[in-house]
């Protein structure tokens, strides 16, 4: 008898805290009052389509508006909840307002049934309401008949359809009603009315626990309510968020951490003994994925606000939740989030989801990270410019200036490159550094890279005009090399041919051909020799020719082209015109027109 009674007076939370007046609906004040407003200037509406997710007070507020309407007492428009009709809805036995579950009421002769009784006046207030939930349930002709009675209803008549799913109700009848959208709740107002519903049941709850089932809800107060009586048959009138976890069987917060730490520290071994502890906990993989994708996409809302306001959780979890972030790039975190996405999708329908959850774990650890594009361009320009200043003040200092990743390297190396040298600059600007070393002091070290082989012609030539700017720095040097009018440049191996038509130049350069055959061979690090001879007006190119008789020979003086055969007078060509493209590839490269000729 005693347990009859207990059970008698037991009421779920979600009936027993029900809200009574508009005034005690939490989060729909752009509902509560617009149909307050409606009551107090007389325009009541014939029809009112009540949409939102579940659990939001849609019915509730459907049954406050019947009462409001019908009340014989009412109070600031709100329901007295104490007259006679009043009473009659609240004990369910009103003849006046009227309940109808569209789910299993929905055929034509439901509806024909109804419009049979809406004919008649309501008994004991002013209006007669139907209230048909689930309304997106009716059968297409079911709607048509309704359509009939909401087309010219009577003046007492009045509907309240509520639905999850108004896009499924016909636009006719969508057409007829006033609409109101009823919003998903916010986890503040579920912590706070399970707040004050503890505070009335004399239930101790903290933080986090408040914060677990607000989440668990999912935007639903009805849930949240079912939610908080589950806990407290389990955890009694005591509950501690460790407790409730197990009570709702929730992956704890912490090893979501413990995930993404594994992540970050590229730790496989740990992601697989945490799969492990899933499954042997009996934890649902999917929801775990969940779980996971609300902890990085709280770690991206802190990366993009730079707070935590946009996280619903206890105080403490938000400190964690921002330590964390600062363990990972914004890029990063999407692509970890787009990863997880994709294998929520993939696991419904693996016939292994445990190897593909390891897998999508393996993946994320595996993941480098990730360089903002933008960010690398700049840094790539910025070290194009100190490259280049670098170069234009002095090309030595490059050697020395902060070099501090290989993509610095890189560009220093590309831009000292010059296309026609076989050389690379990198072993050039050693070997320039080393050749103005030893016109200071020679150092024994610089020894060691000297080579006994004569250099080709092409390797003369191809360094020559750098061993002339060289040699213009040091002491001694003249511009006497460069006196490109009167002298014509023969290469060899080994050997280097000056032909000088002017008779004071012939001589300044003879008497320093010892000293420039010395900066040779230390400019080369190889045997190269010098000579140099007159060239006389008339027979003076036979004589140079005696001279210059060898295989390979290539000739030039920076200003055009000379053929000289062994065997023939030199016959001074006049450079041909060049086609477009060939004076392309000159301007573009600095090319020049080599001729090399054969004895046949
Ligand atoms: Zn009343």
């Amino acid at each position: 008898m005693a347990n009859e009674q207990l059970q008698e007076e037991y009421l779920v939370t979600a009936r027993k805290w029900r809200p009574l007046q508009f005034k005690d609906i939490v989060g729909q004040e752009h509902i509560t009052i617009t149909l307050k407003n409606a009551i107090k200037s007389g325009r009541i509406h014939h029809a009112y389509l009540f949409s939102g997710p579940r659990g939001v007070g849609k019915t509730t507020t459907a049954r406050i508006y019947a009462r409001a309407i019908n009340c014989l007492n009412p109070k600031d428009f709100e329901p007295c909840n104490e007259c006679d009709s009043c009473k009659a809805v609240l004990e369910g036995r009103s003849m006046d307002v009227i309940e109808i579950d569209g789910a299993s009421n929905n055929s034509v002769d439901d509806i024909r049934k109804l419009r049979e009784n809406a004919k008649y006046p309501p008994i004991s207030g002013n209006y007669k309401m139907y209230v048909i939930d689930e309304v997106h349930m009716l059968s297409t002709s079911a709607f048509n008949a309704l359509l009939k009675t909401l087309e010219e209803p009577p003046k007492h008549l009045l509907f309240v359809f509520a639905t999850t799913e108004a896009h499924k109700v016909l636009p006719t009848i969508l057409s007829r009603c006033q609409r109101f959208d009823f919003r998903r709740m916010e986890n503040d107002s579920i912590i706070q009315q399970i707040k004050f519903i503890a505070g009335k049941e004399n239930i101790t709850i903290d933080d986090e626990s408040m914060n677990a089932i607000a989440q668990k809800a999912d935007g639903s107060m009805r849930d949240s309510q079912s939610i908080f009586d589950q806990v407290v048959a389990f955890c009694g009138n005591d509950i501690k968020y460790s407790e409730l976890a197990n009570a709702l069987h929730l992956i704890d917060k912490e090893f979501f951490f413990r995930i993404s730490s594994s992540i970050k520290e590229k730790n496989l071994k740990d992601l697989f003994s945490l799969t492990n502890d899933i499954m042997t906990k009996g934890y649902d993989l999917q929801e775990c994925l969940s779980g996971l994708l609300e902890h990085f996409r709280n770690i991206l809302t802190i990366k993009v606000t730079g707070n935590t306001n946009l996280i619903s959780d206890s105080e403490s979890l938000k400190n964690k939740y921002k330590i964390e972030s600062e363990k990972f790039e914004k890029n990063d975190i999407l692509r970890i989030l787009n990863l997880i996405a994709n294998t929520e999708q993939t696991l419904r329908y693996s016939p292994q989801p445990k190897i593909r959850f390891e897998m999508a774990l393996v993946q994320l650890a595996s993941m480098d990270s990730v360089v903002d594009i933008s960010q690398l361009i700049h840094e790539i320009s910025d070290l194009k410019k100190k490259a280049l200043t670098a170069k234009s003040s002095n090309v030595s200092s490059i050697e020395e200036s902060d070099s501090t990743s290989e993509i610095a390297k890189k560009i220093k190396a590309d831009l000292n490159t010059e296309p026609a040298k076989p050389v690379s600059k990198e072993a050039d600007l050693k070997v320039n550094n080393g050749f103005m070393n030893l016109i200071d002091n020679a150092s024994p070290s610089q020894e060691e890279t000297y080579s006994k082989e004569s250099p080709s012609a092409q390797t003369i030539e191809n360094r020559w005009n750098d061993f002339k700017k060289e040699y213009a720095k040091g002491e001694n040097g003249l511009l006497v090399l460069n006196q490109k009018e009167m002298i014509t440049t023969v290469f060899f191996k080994g050997e280097i041919v000056l032909e000088c038509n002017n008779d004071f130049l012939f001589q300044s350069i003879k008497n320093k051909q010892n000293e420039i055959k010395d900066y040779l061979v230390r400019f080369y690090k190889a045997p190269v020799n010098i000579k140099i001879v007159a060239k006389e007006q008339d027979s003076g190119t036979k004589k140079t020719n005696e001279t210059i008789k060898s295989e390979n020979r290539i000739t030039t003086d920076n200003k055009e082209t000379k053929f000289i055969s062994s065997n023939e007078e030199p016959a001074e060509k006049t450079p041909q015109e060049l086609s477009p493209i060939e004076q392309a590839i000159v301007d573009m490269f600095g090319a020049r027109e080599v001729k090399i000729m054969s004895n046949g």
